[in-house]
């Protein structure tokens, strides 16, 4: 019956999602309207349950009726059996899943105690989440980086057999720990193909976890991760009062230590400033290698800029690559950013990088030599703009235009002018440092989802920068 239902699914599915996605099924038993497959891992089912269910349906009715029903059974990984001991959270028995949002019901049956496992199904393939461009190529090393740059290295070259595990790095932001993280991610795919990476923000991870608990499906998110060879955390401070994901999360941790699998971990205080972390999650990060992320020095910073300048096809005279070294010493991200605004400047007045325009764009990001514009000078650019009178910004009018206006200068008055939140307020007719506040929200979440707002307000930025040179 199997077999019937892959001729048909065959010609309907193009031939790589068709070897990728049904042939690593095997059928295992039917027993009346049920239709019992194995597939390989977790992934796997989420995978077919997302893009294939209704195929997998429909073919499935034709071939035993309009009851039928698949059951899946997840195959677990040989290497991972029998190793967890020591994991608090209890690891279940034949959990039952069932999707009740589906009209062909699903149900997962998870062998847990005892795997068997079926010799020549292919190890689970998951997208490990990593971006290329973050490579170690690209990481320019210097005094500030190298402990972590070289431990990382190492890591990449033996995952799991190295005395860095968990490799913990950290630093403030705009360092480079998610660069440094994906570049170790990068190499242990490029020097060892078969191995499972996987990328993961505490905050997905959070997020994952807390829909599979939904679901009473944390067996199955715990026994996903225990998959993994090489698993990157990235900013596990976000753990810190996610009780719950953190218990997940520590029997991963053990489970896939056990195993000798590698975790590589980065946060944005050392380890021991963690608050809000499990003390025994803690200690276990203390049995590898903690490294830390510097601001680098000017030297670093130069080669940075020269860096990204080569890979983007850009040029510049020395000494204005000179001159940002110099100026912008908070953070990588920030350099960077310099350089975007100074070649968009540069574009948008249709002249060449000197140390002239380099010295304008650089005072919006250099806070204390920038000429101050004020509030009023905003006021009056976003009434211009919106063709909105200047006493209306002022007044208690609802119009909703007007309100908007006035939530955009407030926003623009707090962002580019020291004024303090109560100075502004007093600016729109003696309104409290709340309404400010309020206003600055509402306008950073008007930008994530309205586009032409964004657009109006990223006009309006542009306009107070260039008003501000
Ligand atoms: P974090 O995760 O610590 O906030 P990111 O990894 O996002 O920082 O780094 C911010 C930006 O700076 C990225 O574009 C990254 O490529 C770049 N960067 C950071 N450190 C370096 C470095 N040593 N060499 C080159 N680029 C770097
Ligand atoms: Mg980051």
């Amino acid at each position: 019956i199997w077999n019937n239902c892959l001729k048909i699914i065959k010609d309907i599915v193009d031939w790589q999602p068709y070897k990728t996605w049904f042939e690593p099924i095997k059928a295992v038993e039917i027993k009346g309207n049920v239709l019992m497959i194995q597939v390989p891992s977790q992934f796997f089912f989420e995978y077919l349950e997302e893009h294939y269910v209704n195929l997998l349906a429909k073919t499935l009715k034709r071939e035993l009726g309009k009851d039928a029903r698949l059951e899946y059974r997840i195959m677990v990984d040989s290497g991972n059996n029998g190793r967890n001991g020591s994991m608090d959270v209890p690891a279940g028995n034949m959990k039952m899943y069932n999707n009740n949002e589906m009209d062909f019901p699903l149900i997962i049956n998870s062998p847990v105690k005892n795997p068997f496992v079926i010799p020549g199904l292919k190890k689970m393939q998951i997208d490990p989440q990593l971006n290329h461009a973050y490579v170690f190529d690209a990481f320019i090393e210097g005094d500030c980086n190298r402990v972590a740059r070289r431990a990382g290295k190492t890591v990449a070259e033996k995952p799991g057999a190295n005395s860095f595990n968990p490799l913990v790095i950290y630093g403030g932001v705009g360092l480079g720990k998610t660069h440094l993280a994906q570049a170790i991610g990068n190499d242990v795919k490029r020097l060892h193909p078969n191995k499972v990476v996987l990328y993961v923000s505490s905050e997905k991870f959070i997020n994952q976890f807390q829909d599979h608990s939904r679901n009473n499906a944390i067996n199955d998110f715990i026994h996903f991760y225990q998959l993994i060879d090489v698993l990157i955390i990235d900013d596990v401070q976000f753990f810190a009062r996610a009780e719950k994901s953190q218990d997940a999360f520590f029997a991963i941790f053990n489970h896939l230590h056990q195993s000798g699998k590698q975790l590589i971990l980065t946060s944005d205080k050392p380890p021991k400033d963690l608050d809000g972390l499990q003390e025994r999650l803690l200690s276990r990060f203390r049995w590898g290698l903690s490294a830390d992320l510097q601001i680098p020095d000017y030297e670093t910073r130069i080669e940075i800029l020269e860096r990204k300048m080569k890979n983007d096809g850009l040029d510049m005279p020395k000494e204005v690559v000179k001159y940002v070294a110099y100026n912008i010493n908070t953070n990588v991200r920030e350099l960077e950013g310099a350089l975007i605004s100074l070649l968009a400047q540069s574009s948008l007045n249709k002249r060449e990088i000197d140390l002239e325009l380099a010295k304008k764009v650089l005072r919006n990001f250099v806070k204390t030599s920038s000429k101050e514009i004020t509030i009023d000078a905003i006021q009056k650019m976003v009434c211009e703009y919106f063709d909105v009178p200047y006493d209306k910004l002022l007044q208690k009018t609802r119009k909703r235009e007007i309100v908007q206006a006035r939530q955009i200068t407030m926003y623009l008055a707090k962002a580019f002018t020291k004024n303090s939140l109560k100075t502004i307020g007093e600016h729109f007719g003696g309104r409290d440092h709340t309404t400010v506040i309020h206003s600055c929200q509402t306008v950073k979440d008007l930008m994530d989802t309205d586009s032409l707002f964004r657009e109006n307000v990223m006009e309006l930025t542009q306009k107070v920068q260039l008003a501000a040179m």
